[in-house]
């Protein structure tokens, strides 16, 4: 494999760290030329540190001078600021761009990338749900690949290679169901943001983890994977699977199925888009079958979480509804965290804000960012 020069927008997080480790772990492949994270100084700097890349941007401006000073006698350029992102996707020395920023914010250093012709190892499936249209069409225009980074569409992705999508009947998307499964309404009012953040299999970042214990995070996935793999709403199902070993499956039009299996470690996704299209070596703990005698299936209860038929609801609808659903949804999800709202109140959010916002079938760019400013001002304002 030639080098690949890579840009790690989100360092920091959880998906950017395990990236790191996987570009560790393969000496020569890649060169970290870019390395952006929001505001976590100490880890940033010891990053830069260690892999000297040309440019190192923090994106709370009130923390440059923390990183710049900490950096001053390196050969690096250190930026501040989300514009500061949203430019350096688009440097000539970068070939393939690491999305793993939260919600909204990566939607322009997205498209910017696109627009350069790099290639886009997708983590922040944000951008997906909010601005699919866009990102799809600037990606066939340039010739930028798009490579998921989230486990059940590389899962999709792994079991498409050789095959040919028109041959697709539908897919499957496994979920874990989350710490929250089988239980009813009733004892959902009084989760406490701890109990939401211990996900029983994958570790993750906060966003996601409550995302998954409300079931917005197979809603996003579902929107995520119309768009990256050009599927209608009814092809795209969704099966609870609590043991996470199965990460997704594809049912072909003769009626066979293909599933993507292993144990849960995003490392396994990240690697297999930074290094396609060559399967690369790891020494990953394997999966032993006598671990789990049995894998189990099962439907969701789409009346406890609600946010599931809120998703697929804005995936048919399209237009603007699933960004108005996607902004509402990172309020609802921070104020919980916050403790200002409760578990519950975050589907109810979501449904007050789809219902108040103006519907626009055919959104462009500043529709989208009107939108979502729009949306996340009306939000705010349910939230006491
Ligand atoms: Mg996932």
């Amino acid at each position: 494999m030639i080098k690949k020069h890579i840009a790690i927008l989100g360092s920091t997080g959880s998906i950017g760290t395990q990236a790191l480790q996987v570009i560790d772990n393969h000496p020569g492949l890649f060169e970290v030329e870019v390395l952006a994270a929001k505001e976590n100084v100490d880890l940033l700097v010891e990053q830069a540190l260690k892999y000297i890349p040309a440019h190192v941007i923090i994106a709370n401006k009130n923390k440059y001078r923390d990183v710049a000073d900490a950096l001053s006698s390196l050969p690096v350029m250190v930026h501040s600021g989300e514009e500061a992102i949203a430019q350096i996707t688009e440097l000539d020395s970068i070939e393939i761009v690491l999305t793993a920023m939260v919600g909204f914010s990566g939607l322009l250093p997205t498209l910017n990338a696109l627009r350069k012709g790099k290639d886009i190892a997708l983590a922040n499936k944000e951008t997906l749900v909010v601005a699919g249209d866009l990102i799809t069409h600037m990606a066939k225009e340039s010739g930028s690949k798009i490579y998921p980074v989230d486990s059940e569409h590389s899962a999709i992705f792994q079991c498409l290679t050789g095959e040919d999508l028109s041959n697709v009947e539908k897919i499957y998307l496994t979920a874990s169901g989350g710490p929250f499964r089988g239980w009813k309404k009733k004892k959902l009012i009084k989760v406490t943001p701890q109990e939401a953040l211990c996900h029983p299999n994958w570790c993750m970042g906060n966003k996601v983890t409550i995302d998954s214990a409300t079931l917005m995070n197979k809603g996003l996935e579902a929107i995520e994977a119309k768009w990256l793999f050009s599927l209608s709403p009814d092809q795209i199902k969704v099966i609870i699977h609590p043991q996470s070993i199965i990460h997704s499956i594809v049912q072909f039009i003769d009626g066979s199925m293909k599933a993507q299996m292993g144990l849960p470690d995003m490392r396994l996704p990240i690697q297999y888009a930074l290094g396609f299209p060559e399967r690369l070596p790891s020494d990953f703990k394997r999966l032993d079958f006598t671990d789990f005698p049995e894998l189990t299936f099962e439907k969701p209860d789409k009346n406890v979480f609600g946010c599931l038929d809120i998703a697929y609801r804005a995936m048919e609808r399209g237009g603007n509804i699933p960004c108005i659903m996607n902004g509402a949804n990172e309020v609802a999800v921070d104020a919980f965290l916050k403790e200002k709202i409760k578990f519950t109140d975050i589907p109810e959010i979501i449904n007050a804000s789809v219902e108040r916002m103006d519907f626009i079938p055919s959104p462009d760019y500043n529709d989208y960012i009107t939108t979502n400013f729009e949306t996340c001002k009306f939000a705010q304002t349910l939230i006491h």
